[in-house]
């Protein structure tokens, strides 16, 4: 199995936190979808013949494509891939794009899953994140996407926000399970280099709650997911049983992609290649038959980082048996070896030959890992 990641690199607005690529200008958007289309055939080899299990257009805001451009992405797709009739087709959508009729022609054009980025129901917080839509409107497009028959749904929540107290958190936790989404993944504000949101912070324009609060907020959204029956299967993803995000499950578990798009980044189990993150260079390139991207060979030492990188995050943890295998005996002696004092800490348990992290190991996730790093 494999999965194919399509990049769509326009934003009508720049949130003030995002470091992502995308470009506020739409201009070149029908250039833009014959690119990605030609990139698609030129790379119809990569994946060798894998099935493809998941299609996943992310951005940027693929929302903003008309439904003729989303048609003609999955047609190349089709043509070039072996794609599942029953593979997870999620298009990143945001509120204000999600309109019924728009919501209907998703459908009809095979998405059969979409990622809304609420990201708070706080419109004095979405203000001040420069996001495109009000809380209604988030509400509004969460209840026509179920209307037009969308069972699939997922949102991006926020929290560590300026200006989110732990009773905001817990009333904006209390809508998204009223609103009935079986998949929630909610994300810590990071203060990213060389967005607005850091000059902000930067000259004290805006300040940010602290590690504290934040960390009282991951604990309340620990809570609230179990009382509403969701399983935490990754850190930052709760689903309700069997809605696991098929996308994000496949990198957890090594699975190759192939990104499509400027910026997009592949894995074949072997190596690494990124796009180049800028529109015009993109697909000038494309259109001359030159190179869009750069490469990097994986190190045994690379390959079993992105494993304790990716799995330690899951609620399926990493199984020394396969790190023996894998990587080495000494490699998994070296985690036993140094397990101690995690497990007496409360940060880590360990269940035969499988490692988790606990609740309060999820905290300092990125910690421990590093620990753990060859
Ligand atoms: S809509 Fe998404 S990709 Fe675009 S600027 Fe906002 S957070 Fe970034």
């Amino acid at each position: 199995m494999a999965s194919i990641y399509i990049h769509i690199p326009f934003c009508r607005k720049a949130c003030h936190y995002c470091d992502f690529h995308f470009s506020t200008s739409l201009k070149s958007k029908d250039e833009m979808v014959k690119a990605i289309c030609a990139e698609i055939g030129l790379r119809k080899n990569y994946l060798g013949t894998n099935e493809i299990s998941s299609l996943y257009f992310g951005g940027g805001t693929p929302s903003l494509l008309e439904i003729e451009d989303i048609r003609k992405i999955i047609a190349a797709v089709n043509l070039h891939f072996r794609l599942n009739p029953n593979a997870e087709i999620t298009l990143e959508a945001n509120p204000d794009d999600l309109i019924f009729n728009k919501i209907g022609e998703f459908g009809e054009s095979g998405i059969n899953r979409l990622s809304i980025g609420v990201q708070s129901f706080q419109d004095e917080v979405l203000k001040l994140l420069n996001r495109t839509h009000g809380a209604m409107q988030a509400i509004h497009a969460i209840k026509e996407s179920q209307k037009a028959g969308f069972q699939n749904l997922t949102i991006d929540l926020m929290y560590g926000l300026p200006g989110l107290t732990v009773k905001t958190w817990e009333n904006n936790l209390k809508q998204a399970f009223e609103l009935g989404t079986p998949h929630i993944s909610a994300y810590c504000l990071t203060v990213e280099k060389k967005t607005a949101l850091h000059h902000f912070v930067a000259n004290k324009r805006i300040s940010l709650p602290g590690d504290d609060i934040t960390a009282v907020q991951y604990e309340i959204l620990m809570e609230m997911a179990e009382q509403n029956g969701f399983e935490h299967y990754e850190i930052s993803n709760f689903c309700k049983p069997g809605m696991h995000s098929r996308h994000n499950s496949s990198y957890w578990n090594n699975e190759p992609y192939l990104g499509i798009g400027p910026s997009a980044h592949s894995y074949n189990g072997d190596s690494r290649q990124w796009n180049i993150a800028n529109n015009a260079i993109y697909m000038s390139e494309i259109k001359s038959g030159g190179c869009w991207f750069e490469k990097e060979e994986l190190l045994p030492s690379d390959k079993y980082n992105e494993y304790l990188l990716t799995r330690l995050r899951t609620s399926n943890g990493i199984n020394l048996a396969y790190i023996r295998d894998e990587f080495g005996k000494a490699r998994a002696a070296g985690i036993e070896m140094k397990l101690a004092p995690y497990i007496t800490g409360g940060l880590l348990w360990h269940e035969k030959e499988n490692v988790f992290l606990t609740r309060k190991g999820k905290l300092i996730a990125d910690k421990i890992i590093s620990d753990f790093f060859n």
